[in-house]
């Protein structure tokens, strides 16, 4: 392969609204070349197929379906002067910031000033759900179910049982219902749905029974699904059904770091960063929802957008420097947290918390064996809790734990 080629101020890899909005803010902030490279064939990441709303409030002050909201982003950068290159899938992320890119003329090599990593999130599938039973047809998740009905015209089946209460699960009951498909039930591990009142009352609203404390361990039928079985708190029960929609659950889109020399957080599964997104080679920031698994279009937008000024920063020199890193690690009931280093020099605001399961207890935050930070709170898995990074920053120190005493 020859050369990289070097003209590229800024590489952002992925069109969602985090690069869509770091490529404006960077644009705006005077950065002159900035590409956006993208797998698809169209930009705008994964608003292109969630066919509802509530899209765009806080950037745009209005309420969008998220492939409006797609159109848009799209629009301004191509107004903003930001080449967004199709069907380009970056293969590789090489030390120093080189990037080798497939494209429809072939392998390319560029070795952009700076890289920001947008890759977004996807859903668990089946197999990683250790789902047993046959192999059906008909067994998807909610990025393929809202791919078939809004981008191929298609209805993978019509009484599926749905897995999942988040957010994403009540927008898959939105658009079943939207084209006539009838779910027969919504199945949740949890006690309570990981959905906030009053959203979590919808598919009751329609007649969907939930079923708490439960989880699907089998799933029948060949060539289509026939049955799911279902393990509650009594007896397992047998449902009836033609499909099973498999919501949530994310992982960030982080294969990519994976295979790199990027250190990646085995707890949040995406690219270990310090509070200005910035990976462990200094070429590389990263924003959005491949940081964890899994935030909201428009905190992805605003995360973007804030990480560019970091890059910006850094472009001018005026960044602070990555040496003197405090670690923050996970203790008691803690998932994962992001950023994973602090660097003296402020930055982010907020240190953004998850937690494996439910749980009530007092969130608290060590340096060392002082409690520096505590709160009561209440939390769910798929919920973020936030804590003012401000007090760890005051407080000092190489390494904060995080953790909950229940
Ligand atoms: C099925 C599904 C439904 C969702 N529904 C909602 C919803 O209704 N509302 C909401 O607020 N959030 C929803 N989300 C969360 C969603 O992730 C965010 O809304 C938002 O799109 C995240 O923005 P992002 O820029 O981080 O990533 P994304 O929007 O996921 O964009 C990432 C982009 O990177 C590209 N990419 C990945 N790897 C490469 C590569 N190697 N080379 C080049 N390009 C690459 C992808 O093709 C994609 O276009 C949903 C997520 C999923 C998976």
């Amino acid at each position: 392969m020859c050369r990289p080629m070097a003209d590229i101020d800024v590489a952002i890899i992925g069109s969602g609204p985090a690069g869509i909005s770091a490529a404006l803010e960077l644009r705006r902030l005077g950065v002159r070349k900035i590409v956006i490279l993208e797998r698809e064939r169209e930009a705008g990441g994964v608003p292109r197929h969630c066919a509802h709303p509530p899209y765009g409030f806080w950037e745009f002050g209005r309420i969008m379906t998220g492939p409006a909201y797609a159109r848009r982003l799209v629009r301004l950068a191509a107004q903003a002067g930001v080449e967004i290159r199709t069907l380009n899938t970056v293969l590789d992320l090489l030390p120093g910031g080189v990037l080798d890119v497939a494209t429809p003329q072939g392998r390319v090599q560029l070795q952009p000033r700076r890289v920001m990593i947008t890759t977004g999130a996807r859903e668990t599938p089946r197999s990683a759900r250790l789902i047993s039973g046959e192999r059906p047809a008909g067994v998807i998740n909610t990025g393929a179910l809202q791919a078939y009905i809004h981008l191929h015209g298609m209805l993978p089946f019509r009484r599926p049982v749905i897995v999942g209460t988040e957010l994403v699960s009540l927008s898959a009951v939105y658009d079943c219902r939207a084209h006539g498909v009838r779910p027969v039930a919504v199945i949740e591990q949890n006690s309570r749905a990981t959905a906030r009142w009053p959203l979590n009352l919808f598919p009751k609203l329609l007649g969907i029974p939930t079923l708490y404390h439960s989880e699907v361990v089998a799933i029948a039928g060949m060539p289509r699904v026939t049955s799911v079985l279902v393990r509650g708190a009594g007896a397992d029960q047998k449902i009836a059904c033609d499909g099973v929609l498999l919501t949530g659950k994310f992982l960030p889109e982080a294969s990519l770091v994976r295979g790199s020399d990027l250190v990646l957080d085995p707890a949040a599964q995406g690219p270990a960063i310090d509070q200005f997104g910035r990976c462990s080679d200094p070429v590389y920031f990263a924003a959005g929802n491949v940081l964890r698994p899994v935030e909201t279009a428009g905190w992805c937008f605003r995360e973007g957008r804030r990480i560019a000024r970091y890059v910006a920063d850094d472009l001018a020199g005026r960044l602070a420097g990555p040496q003197g890193a405090a670690e923050i690690v996970c203790g008691d009931h803690v998932k994962f947290v992001v950023p994973q280093r602090l660097v003296p020099g402020g930055g982010a605001k907020h240190l953004e918390i998850r937690v494996r399961a439910a749980v009530q207890g007092r969130l608290r935050v060590l340096a060392g064996t002082n409690i520096i930070f505590e709160k009561n709170i209440s939390a769910l898995p798929e919920r973020r809790i936030l804590v003012p990074l401000r007090v760890l920053a005051e407080h000092g120190g190489d390494r904060f734990k995080v953790e909950i005493k229940s």
